[in-house]
Order: structure tokens, then sequence, then C-alpha cells
């Protein structure tokens, strides 16, 4: 081999080495480019996750409705701390704006209501939301046992002591941000009793309904409405066999009369998790499920969880049966 050959052939080597080198950056590159994409994408995954957002159910300013308050337009990490009535609210990341869900009362009087926010700074800010009047229907039930509609002295002692267990597990609160709030329905029947009816046992006056009704047959399955822990289970002089579940953030919801609690007290459940049996314990003219919504301490109207009415979605249910 002559030595002009042999030169020729070498850069001839090393042409092909470079388009190799070449081949292999190139290769390499986009090997990096495409785990780079991953590891954002996997980043997004996981901190939209972090900072998931949650749509509020729907507002009815109305005593019983809920109020959807925007907070603050800039996005922070951290959550503001809101409250109403000393009452610590719900607030809710819509991606690029916070928001409290309030609970409004079914005795709060029509009007400007104020919000507390006390900002990450210090700093406090006051906003307002203005409360329509609405008058609910009277309903006049006729109850047999006459111990329900004026208990005996025992029973007195019995209701206090099961009023305070009731009113602590409404307030209960965990950051946890629930995993739903738009709700399955609990039970499959037939609405026997809305929300916000103003009540008379045997004609005598009673606190207004705070839950809604759904009749349905002794045993039929009661399934969790949204995701939550299992906050306490109990026998109830006026509510029987009940069932409360803590889905985060101050939403409580609960269950009464059931035949049967499937749950215990610390337990996760899932949205269509069975938790229980309809039944008749308590005070009741007939098996069927009493189901309350509470946000920040406040019994609200559970059709607002809803994108339709309670009713329309056991109609449904009922149709497709
Ligand atoms: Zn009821």
């Amino acid at each position: 081999m002559t030595k002009q050959t042999e030169h020729t052939l070498s850069s001839k080597h090393l042409f092909i080495q470079k388009i190799i080198q070449k081949k292999c950056m190139r290769i390499f590159c986009m090997h990096v480019f495409s785990m780079s994409c991953l590891a954002i994408l996997l980043f997004a995954a996981t901190s939209h996750n972090a900072l998931a957002t949650t749509d509020p159910p729907r507002e009815n300013l109305v005593p019983g409705g809920i109020a959807v308050v925007p907070i603050s337009k800039v996005h922070t990490i951290l959550t503001p701390h809101v409250t109403y009535n000393n009452r610590r609210v719900m607030v809710l990341d819509g991606k690029f704006i916070w928001y409290a869900v309030v609970g409004i009362s079914l005795a709060a009087k029509p009007g400007q209501h104020e919000l507390r926010i006390d900002r990450a700074d210090g700093k406090i800010k006051i906003k307002t939301f203005t409360v329509k009047p609405k008058k609910y229907e009277a309903q006049h039930i006729t109850l047999k046992d006459k111990r329900k509609v004026n208990p005996y002295k025992k029973d007195l002692t019995r209701i206090k002591k099961e009023k305070k267990l009731i009113s602590s597990a409404f307030q209960s609160w965990r950051n946890d941000v629930p995993s739903e709030t738009l709700f399955t329905l609990p039970v499959e029947g037939r609405l026997s009793s809305p929300f916000g009816l103003r009540r008379f046992f045997n004609k005598q006056a009673r606190k207004p309904h705070s839950g809604i009704d759904i009749a349905a047959p002794k045993g039929a399955p009661i399934k969790a409405p949204a995701g939550g822990e299992i906050l306490r289970t109990g026998n109830y002089f006026f509510n029987g066999n009940s069932v409360f579940i803590d889905h985060g953030q101050g939403l409580v919801t609960m269950y009464c009369h059931m035949d049967k609690i499937d749950v215990k007290v610390g337990q996760q459940v899932k949205q269509g998790e069975a938790i229980g049996k309809v039944g008749m314990t308590g005070r009741v003219t007939g098996p069927h499920v009493h189901w309350s919504v509470s946000i920040n301490d406040t019994r609200v109207d559970p059709n607002l969880f809803f994108p339709e009415t309670i009713e329309t979605a056991l109609a449904k249910k009922a149709k497709l049966n």
C-alpha cells in the first residue's frame, strides 16, 4: 500500500467515524430530548395532581344555598385562609384563581354577608356576597310515636348528649381537598322530602328540614356520593343508625335511619362505595335515608352538588332499571 492510498483510507475512515459520531450525537440528543419531554410531562402530571383543580358546587345565594366567591387572582402555592362567621371556609383551586365555597345557613338574613381573608403577608381582606330571600314550603307530619315529638325526660338527656356529638362531627376540618364536589346518588329511590321545608310534627313547629329524604326499600344499599373518610358512626334518638363522611375542607355528609352500618370510623371510602343499608331507625314514618350535606358547619341544599336536580337524577336512574 502506498502512502497516498494509506492516507486516503485513513481520511475515509475518519470521515466514516465522524458520520457515526454525528449520528450517535443525534441519537443521544434525541434521547435526551425525549427523556426531558417525559420528565416535563411527569412533572406536569404530578404537579397538577398536587395542585388539582376542583370545580365548585353550583351557586345559589339564598338561605340554605352556597356562595362561590373569587378570592385572589394571583396563584400562590399557599391556600388562602378564609373564614365566614368565624368558621373556616372551603377554598378550591380554580386554575388561575382561588375561590371560597361558602355554606349559607337556612337561618341567614337576606342582605350583605362578609368573608374574612387572612393573607400570608398578615393583611386582612374582606369580600362580600349578597343573600337573596327564599321562603321554603311548610310540611306537616303526623307521628304515632308521640315520644319522638315530645321526648321523655330521660330521652332529653340522651338527645342533649347526641346533639353535641353530631355538632362536633359537622365542625370537622381536614386540609385535604374533596376528591369530588360533583356527587353521585347515595341511594336509588323516590325523593320523599326536599331540603329546607319548615316542619311541623303533630302540629308543633320544629327545626326546618336540613337535608333531603329519599324513600327506598329496607335493605337497599347506601353508597358514598363522594370519596372521604368515615368520621363517625352511631345510633341516635332522632337520627337512628347514622354515618358521617368527612370529604375534606369542611365538607361533611350524614346518612340517617340506616338498618345496617357497613363501615368503621377511620375507613377511607371511594365515590360509589357501599356504607350501609336503608332502614327505619330513629324518628321515621317509613324506610328512607335522611341525607345532610354540610360545609363550614352549615347544612346546605344537596341539590347544589349535582349538575341537575336530585329528583331528575333519581327519575333517570329509575328509568334505567
Ligand atoms: Zn329527613
